[in-house]
Parts: C-alpha cells; sequence; structure tokens
C-alpha cells in the first residue's frame, strides 16, 4: 500500500495528502500533475494545485511514486514503481504498461566501463482506437525517438 510505503518514509500524511495518495493508488493511467489535480478536486474541492505538486515531489523523494518523461508535453507519474516498461500514444497520450522482461545486453566496453542499475524501454505509435480513426503517428518534437508509423 502507498500509505504504509509513505508512513515507512517518514511522510507526514495530512487529510489532503491523504485524498491525493487515495486517487493514485492502483491508478495506471499514469496521471500528470494537472489530471490528479482534477480527478482529486472532485472530491475534494478545496484542494490547490500547489498541495498535488507537493505531495507528488515528497511521493517521488521517498521513491514511492515515478516520474516519466516519455511524453514531451507534460510530466507523468507511475504509482507503480516496480520495474517495468511503457508504450506511448502520441496521438492521445495514453501510457500502457508492459510488464516483461527484455534481455538487452550493451556492448562490453559501456558495461566495463558503467555499473546498470536498470532500463526503461519505451515504445511509441499510436494505440488502436487512434489508428481506427485514421491518425497517424507522429514524431515527438524534441524527443529524437523514432516512431512506428502506422498507415
Ligand atoms: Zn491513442
Ligand atoms: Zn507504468
Amino acid at each position: 500500500m502507498l500509505k504504509d510505503q509513505l508512513k515507512a518514509a517518514g511522510v507526514r500524511l495530512t487529510p489532503q495528502r491523504l485524498a491525493i495518495v487515495d486517487v493514485l493508488e492502483g491508478n495506471t493511467e499514469h496521471p500528470s500533475a494537472e489530471a490528479l489535480f482534477r480527478a482529486v478536486k472532485k472530491r475534494y474541492p478545496t484542494m490547490s494545485f500547489a498541495t498535488v505538486y507537493n505531495t507528488l515531489e515528497a511521493l517521488k523523494k521517498a521513491d514511492c511514486v515515478r516520474e516519466l518523461k516519455i511524453d514531451s508535453t507534460r510530466r507523468r507519474f507511475d504509482p507503480n514503481t516496480v520495474p517495468h516498461h511503457h508504450l506511448f500514444c502520441c496521438s492521445c497520450g495514453k501510457i500502457v504498461d508492459i510488464h516483461v522482461e527484455y534481455r538487452l545486453d550493451l556492448p562490453r566496453a559501456i558495461s566495463a566501463a558503467f555499473e546498470v542499475a536498470g532500463n526503461h524501454v519505451e515504445f511509441f505509435g499510436n494505440c488502436r482506437r487512434c489508428s481506427d480513426q485514421g491518425v497517424r503517428a507522429a514524431r515527438q518534437p524534441g524527443s529524437g525517438h523514432a516512431v512506428i508509423e502506422h498507415n
């Protein structure tokens, strides 16, 4: 449970922070801070964006939330800190989890000079819904990632 992880990490849990944690717990949408704020505000009308932002920073510091930079337009957050990979729809911004262990070998010259702690594979393209609507996957501006184009 996120709450227990937070307590163990010494993060102070105010009622407002608990409301944010409740929305994040088990959330697989990889919400942005803005999306999280909108969701929490429905239940907690007095919630401020600053509280959401600060709570996300505290969660990140305590390793209870992972920040994703897969979406070049906004930072996204993942409460699932178990290592996994992601699929990103460049058209609608949907992020899907991939729980597969890819065996990625680095050239020996590199692996000898660098201690690898983990990896994160990002797949880009269009989700089924977007490709059914005829949207063409575009290269993300400034990302430098190759994007698979669907016809
Ligand atoms: Zn899509
Ligand atoms: Zn994820």
